[in-house]
């Protein structure tokens, strides 16, 4: 299952304030979300009991 980054929207690039490009540094250039961040925000989700 492909799920596009979030901290990029998908596009593999982020851009600062001056307008400079980078490349993502949280998916690394490909826009897909690592499935390690998936898991990461879901054991999040359960300590706070967010879902409740
Ligand atoms: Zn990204």
């Amino acid at each position: 299952m492909k799920v596009a980054c979030v901290a990029c929207g998908g596009t593999g690039k982020q851009v600062d304030d001056e307008g400079w490009q980078y490349k993502c540094s949280v998916c690394r250039g490909t826009g897909l979300r690592m499935e390690g961040e998936s898991t990461k925000v879901l054991s999040v989700d359960e300590n706070n009991r967010l879902l409740d």
